[in-house]
């Protein structure tokens, strides 16, 4: 287009992105995307890309919702800003709260703003430390997180996070941060361990490390009902009850990362509700607002509020939120997104679709580079391997995933890779039968790309 800027030079020339090998970045330069509408965004050439991850899992109602730019311009034009520190609050962040307790699994009674999911997982590890001082127990200090785990990037979120990309090279974990294993059994399982035995011997290992560790020195475990980043890792039927059995036993917390699975991704309003977790804390984020607006919350127990509440009473105050904790354009979106949830039943349009969507990714389950297909809702990965039997894993330096979603780019899709040999997909929630079609014909072209390149370079028959 004639005076068009060219924003690949420009990006190249000033602009240092998340997770990105910054020097092929150069090389490389971005995709620039300039508007959106529906389940689909567009480049500045006006070339169409469906959506199969919502961004970064969270515009669940897509990129064009009138109602949600509404709302933010509503409060912006009312009240566009207070802060909620010194007992400051506007009336609009209060309403949303009293929803979100609502809405929550019911142990869940007190709740806390931030703006970012790493900022809600940091401020869930400072609620534990705080309430283990107002016990008399400032040793129980640990946070046991899991391998492959993705709870953000600060430096006590990054510190639970294990994927070798987001630690590596920082100098993190911290102390005081420990991890046990995925729960992945395609990957991880012995040769012949039932699911049954994996969760059992997870949930084991689980206990010999507190013990090992120390229960009085253990004080929470983190965990998503299915891991997002870290693989779209459906857990076994029984982990989380043997699990939660082995925290009871050690007085350990359980804090569940909400920020993929909350608002409906896996068919329930919370994973929480469809894994049997009786979470002690809850951390929520992307699709609040379904990414119209920054925010993320922090659910806790009565009781852990009346035990912090009243060790704040002791030290005169209770130091801890943002800047932007509670912003009221923020609550304004994400209470119209809770409005739109109700009114158009989004929760019952996710169910009704969640098996055409499972069920055509399902199709690809006898292709040659796929070992399996996995998901719950609106949130799946398809494994790819170098063989199936014996199974056989590709070489993570093989890049083959990453050359599927580059195709998967060109055929005109978005999908994301994980662990670098998956792929990920979680549409946004609003999408039709037929979108969810186009997903799975173009993931389907892409694929067939990949195999004839994995082909040529003999890593595959
Ligand atoms: N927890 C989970 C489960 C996530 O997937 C993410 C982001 N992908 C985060 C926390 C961190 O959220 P943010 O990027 O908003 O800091």
């Amino acid at each position: 287009v004639d005076g068009a800027k060219d924003w690949s030079a420009i990006d190249r020339a000033v602009y240092v992105h998340s997770s990105t090998n910054l020097q092929q970045h150069l090389v490389d330069g971005p995709m620039v995307l300039t508007r959106g509408e529906g389940v689909r965004v567009f480049d500045g050439d006006g070339k169409a890309y469906i959506e199969a991850m919502s961004g970064l899992w969270c515009a669940g109602l897509g990129f064009s919702e009138k109602r949600l730019a509404d709302a933010a311009y509503k409060q912006m034009t009312t009240l566009p800003y207070y802060h909620n520190f010194q007992g400051k609050t506007a009336d609009v962040t209060i309403e949303l709260a009293e929803r979100l307790v609502a809405l929550a699994p019911k142990p869940l009674t007190k709740i806390m703003f931030a703006s970012s999911g790493s900022e809600a997982n940091d401020t869930a590890i400072k609620l534990v430390w705080y309430y283990n001082n107002a016990r008399g127990k400032p040793a129980k200090k640990k946070i046991i997180s899991r391998e492959q785990a993705y709870h953000g990037v600060t430096i006590a979120a990054g510190s639970l996070t294990r994927l070798k990309a987001i630690y590596d090279g920082f100098d993190l974990p911290i102390d005081r941060i420990r991890h046990v294993g995925c729960p992945h059994h395609y990957k991880l399982a012995q040769d012949g361990e039932s699911e049954e035995q994996f969760a059992t011997r997870l949930a084991d290992e689980l206990d010999a490390k507190i013990r090992e560790e120390g229960p009085d020195t253990v004080a929470a475990f983190i965990a998503e009902p299915i891991m997002g980043a870290g693989g779209v890792i459906v857990p076994p039927a029984t982990y989380f009850e043997k699990i939660q059995r082995v925290l009871k036993t050690h007085d350990v917390l359980l804090i569940c990362d909400e920020v993929i699975t909350g608002f409906g991704r896996i068919g329930t309003m919370f994973g929480a509700e469809k894994f049997g977790i009786a979470p002690d804390i809850m951390t929520l984020g992307k699709q609040m607002t379904s990414a119209y607006a920054p925010m993320s919350a922090i659910l806790m127990r009565e009781s852990i509020f009346e035990s912090i509440a009243a060790e704040s009473g002791k030290r005169g105050t209770f130091g801890h939120g943002y800047t932007y904790s509670g912003h009221p354009v923020s609550a304004a979106v994400a209470l119209e997104t809770l409005r739109i949830y109700e009114e158009r039943d989004i929760l019952g349009h996710v169910n009704r679709i969640t098996p055409t969507f499972q069920s055509l990714l399902e199709s690809y389950s006898n292709h040659p580079l796929v070992g399996e297909v996995r998901g719950e809702g609106l949130l799946a990965a398809v494994q790819l391997v170098q063989s199936k039997s014996p199974k056989k894993f590709f070489d993570t330096t093989a890049g083959l995933a990453k050359y599927l979603v580059a195709r998967g780019h060109e055929h005109g899709v978005i999908l994301r890779v994980l662990q670098n040999d998956a792929v990920a997909f979680a549409p946004p929630l609003i999408s039709t039968e037929d979108d969810l079609k186009q997903i799975a014909d173009l993931f389907g072209r892409a694929l067939d790309d990949t195999l004839k390149v994995a082909r040529e370079r003999g890593l595959v028959n």
